[in-house]
């Protein structure tokens, strides 16, 4: 395990909490008949488990975090286990792992393919955490906030499953982002990891719910003008601000930027986009000057668009 994989990163995604800014709605597609065809064709080619039960005894690995075992509550004999291999699993039932299993590895294989990455070297670990006591008791121990709806630190990947709202439909996309440019790439800046979480996060989300026959659809609130952050602060920031306002406004503003970017060089070219953002020490504006040769109006161009979708 490299110092980095250890290293313990705390992402929460307030976006998706009810009380925030964007809310998330499924709809049931009323399917014509030929993507009927189409989708009882896709979930038969899909019935195969991509993964092996196992039970605690028979896991490979069974190291763990503090925070993994509290998920546990110290009695893993009563989870049902699984491993594949990319990932082992955690939950409450075999309805819940499954379904959690299936998406992540539909959507880490996107990942990889859509961003170029190369494939991971270590194992993540999911845990789909139910008890509401639990999930507290996670929140505090990772030190982060209460509104969160995941949290990944290392190798661990928490989701919260509401008993009263089920599993969120874009947690798992965007955890997976987090971790997989994680494990490729060191000191990624904080706008480019967490824009790509949210712009392929909900590009992935969408995908695989429209594969299962709904239809997500978002809607974000307006962010007041007060809480809005400078694009020097934005590109500059190594941490998430503290005030929920700003917080809020950097998760959009972010989201927005990287959104328009894939939208202007093509969303076939973020991967590569990645890798020269590095070699231009993660600086935007150097980074769309020398390997995309943009002029100065070029750049007032791109940010009077992404600020036309942010605050119409
Ligand atoms: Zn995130």
């Amino acid at each position: 395990m490299s110092l980095r994989r250890s290293r313990i990163n705390v992402y929460l995604v307030m976006q998706y909490s009810p009380s925030s800014f964007s809310v998330v709605k499924a709809q049931r597609l009323i399917v014509p008949c030929l993507l009927g065809v189409l989708l009882l064709f896709v979930s038969a080619a899909e019935s195969a488990a991509p993964y092996e039960l196992r039970s605690w005894d028979e896991l490979s690995d069974q190291d763990m975090t503090a925070l993994g075992r509290a998920a546990l509550r110290g009695r893993p004999i009563r989870w049902v286990h699984a491993e594949s291999d990319r990932y082992i699993y955690h939950a409450a039932n075999r309805r819940t792992l499954d379904r959690v299993a299936r998406e992540v590895e539909w959507a880490d294989a996107e990942i990889e393919r859509r961003l170029g990455l190369p494939a991971t070297e270590s194992r993540g670990r999911w845990f789909v955490v139910e008890e509401e006591r639990v999930w507290r008791r996670l929140i505090r121990m990772s030190g982060g906030r209460h509104d969160g709806a995941a949290v990944h630190l290392g190798n661990e990947l928490f989701i919260r499953r509401d008993r009263a709202h089920d599993l969120n439909h874009i947690d798992i996309p965007h955890e997976l982002v987090h971790f997989r440019l994680q494990q490729a790439y060191d000191n990624l800046p904080l706008w480019l990891e967490e824009g790509l979480a949210q712009w392929l996060g909900w590009e992935l989300a969408k995908t695989y719910q429209l594969r299962q026959g709904f239809s997500l659809h978002r809607e974000h609130e307006p962010i007041p003008s007060d809480d809005r952050l400078s694009w020097d602060d934005v590109l500059l920031r190594t941490t998430y601000p503290r005030d929920p306002g700003q917080n809020r406004a950097f998760y959009r503003q972010s989201s927005v930027l990287i959104e328009q970017l894939a939208q202007r060089l093509g969303p076939d070219e973020m991967g590569a986009f990645v890798q020269k953002a590095l070699r231009h020490r993660g600086d935007f504006h150097r980074t769309v000057e020398m390997a995309y040769e943009w002029s100065p109006d070029d750049e007032a161009d791109f940010f009077e668009r992404v600020e036309a979708v942010l605050w119409p």
